[in-house]
């Protein structure tokens, strides 16, 4: 190992142990230049030649304080290790469900802001009542025109910005199109929450609710339980509930008929409250579906039916103005 005043100047044996300690604490690392808030930092190295790794050596700073050099061809010896030992829950729900692309339309037209989409949500993924997956927002677009709510989860893009800033490869991609987090490689850079121009990402800044309760269950990784301080969390599009062959559960629990859920490549969606199977793509093209900031190019898999001809309109005493502190505005359940 080189010798630089600000690397590790432990005698040879236990620099020995540290590079073999290195190689079991891949997951504690990140990237050149990250802010980083856990673990230990590679310095120079570039995650896209992993593939093809030119031997050159690399500075990392191990998890226990230790800066050393390691060649690339060890870095992704390690990065195998890791993967090796993964469970089978974590390989499983790595792969994704074959032949599927799963597609989400929410028709704001009907949701009256009930939150039993939350409620089922962070009851499922032990949030705390802070955190959001998936969060309802009162929108409204000019100061005449009635306010309207608007569910918004992770769009589980096709071209994520949020996969390809991720120094340790935590946040992926699956085949069928979810967008998941595996919160045992996560080390909490935060990079991805900057990536997402949706506000899509949650951090565990504290101890998640139940990690007493949940500490001896396997990792899912895709239910994301347990919660892992540190780390971070999202919607999953219930990637747990498509396994089984269910609906995912804001999709369910929802009372206003609000969500459809389904399969692209079988261009269909049913709707969570009535059960009711459509053609997404004449849902989408009879009723004006969009996707958000298209322009942006990350090809959100959340579709929207607009606010028009709602259900529920919210007029009382012949206004058509609703003033924001009054009780009523955010209420109706069911
Ligand atoms: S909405 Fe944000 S977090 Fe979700 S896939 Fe897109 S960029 Fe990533
Ligand atoms: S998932 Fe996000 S916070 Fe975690 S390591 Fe990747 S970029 Fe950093």
């Amino acid at each position: 190992m080189k010798e630089d005043k600000n690397l590790s100047d432990s005698p040879q044996q236990d620099e020995n142990n540290a590079r073999r300690g290195f190689l079991k604490k891949l997951g504690l690392v990140v990237g050149a230049g990250a802010a980083v808030t856990a673990g230990a930092v590679y310095l120079g190295y570039d995650h896209e030649k992993k593939k093809n790794p030119d031997g050159k050596k690399v500075r990392v700073l191990t998890a226990d304080g230790q800066l050393m050099e390691v060649s690339e061809a060890e870095l992704i010896q390690a990065e195998n290790q890791t993967a090796d030992e993964e469970s089978e829950l974590q390989r499983r729900g790595r792969e994704g469900l074959p032949g599927k692309h799963w597609v989400m339309v929410i028709d704001l037209s009907k949701c009256r802001n009930a939150r039993m989409c939350m409620a089922a949500c962070q009851g499922a993924h032990h949030l705390r009542p802070e955190q959001h997956h998936i969060n309802v927002l009162r929108m409204q677009d000019a100061e005449h025109t009635e306010p309207y709510f608007m569910p918004k989860p992770c769009f589980h893009c096709d071209n994520p910005p949020c996969t390809k800033v991720c120094p340790v490869d935590a946040t992926f991609k699956r085949q069928d199109g979810i967008v998941l987090i595996d919160n045992q490689r996560c080390i909490g850079c935060r990079f991805c929450i900057a990536a997402c121009p949706y506000s899509a990402r949650v951090f565990n800044w504290i101890e998640p609710l139940k990690s007493e309760e949940d500490k001896d269950l396997p990792y899912d990784v895709e239910l994301n339980v347990p919660q892992r301080k540190g780390t971070i969390s999202k919607c999953l599009f219930s990637a747990d509930c498509l396994r089984k062959g269910e609906l995912p559960y804001c999709v369910r629990a929802c009372p206003n008929g609000v969500y459809y859920f389904g399969d692209l490549n079988e261009d269909t969606v049913t709707n969570g409250t009535t059960r009711e199977t459509v053609r997404f793509s004449e849902l989408i093209r009879k009723n004006g579906g969009y996707t958000v900031l298209e322009e942006l190019g990350t090809k959100p898999q959340v579709y929207y039916l607009p606010p028009k001809n709602r259900l529920f309109p919210y007029q009382y005493e012949g206004k058509t103005t609703i003033d924001p502190d009054d009780s009523r505005v955010g209420g109706g359940r069911g």
